[in-house]
């Protein structure tokens, strides 16, 4: 059987006791999870002799067994909760920085960026302040994609290369001003494993849910059962076409129970 490729986790905030989490909606949370669910996934990819790598070194696709650890929005707590656990295994991971968010309550600061950093850990992109990125006008987008990349850049004071969408949202301008803007690649949130044979500005990534099994993380890990994940998403990614993205989270919320925003 073809190796499925390498498979694309995809991270938020990471729960520590007593800490409040940076958003407080029941649909926030389902993507936020306790440090020791985090830790045990790590030290089950180590015993299996799996690597944990960032986008950079994932897109070499390297033969051995590796995933591809990735941490969105940019939280206080990927340099104090997940780094030391990548680092504790030897693992490497990329953290998308939502570049108007830093230095706000729960969020990274610039010297905590930096921080991260010069651990060798790998900085990239997540907008400036977290829209839907498919449904702004021109110059919205702009400021979205290439004053995010600017602003990241000048507190690294390196060039940032990779790029993830905001809630997996994106259209093929999102992809057009994110390659002239110089990122070598977008990532969004289809539930499917990459290869060599991927488009880098559409790397596909596996949410990593609260409520996921150690069984499941492995099944993950291996790339299986990634269709019936698919097959989710595609039912509400079809919701989301008919609604439209702002009718489609009211609906969201209702049905989870969240409260009126
Ligand atoms: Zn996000």
């Amino acid at each position: 059987m073809a190796k499925p490729g390498c498979v694309f986790l995809m991270y938020h905030e990471i729960e520590l006791p007593g800490r409040p989490l940076c958003q407080s909606a029941a649909g926030y949370l389902r993507y936020i999870l306790p440090l020791e669910t985090f830790r045990s996934q790590m030290a089950w990819m180590k015993s299996y002799g799996w690597r944990g790598l960032n986008v950079g070194e994932a897109l070499r696709y390297p033969a051995e067994p590796s995933v591809c650890i990735t941490f969105d929005d940019g939280c206080e707590t990927d340099l104090i909760a997940a780094a030391p656990v990548l680092r504790e295994f030897g693992f490497n991971a990329t953290f998308y920085l939502t570049a108007g968010f830093l230095g706000t309550p729960g969020y990274l600061s610039a010297s905590q960026v930096r921080d991260l950093d010069a651990q060798g850990f790998q900085i990239g992109c997540h907008s400036m302040t977290h829209p839907y990125l498919s449904d702004l006008p021109e110059t919205e987008l702009k400021r979205e994609v290439v004053d995010a990349k600017l602003q990241i850049e000048t507190v690294v004071g390196h060039a940032i290369e990779h790029f993830s969408c905001p809630g997996g949202r994106y259209d093929q301008r999102t992809l057009q001003m994110a390659r002239h803007a110089g990122f070598a690649t977008v990532a969004n949130s289809h539930f499917c494993a990459n290869s060599s044979s991927t488009s880098p500005y559409e790397l596909g990534r596996v949410a990593m849910l609260r409520d996921l099994t150690i069984e499941e993380f492995g099944v993950i890990c291996h790339g299986r059962g990634l269709w019936k994940k698919r097959l989710q998403h595609q039912a509400r990614r079809g919701a989301q076409r008919v609604l439209g993205n702002r009718a489609y989270d009211r609906l969201r919320a209702v049905l989870l129970g969240e409260p009126r925003q």
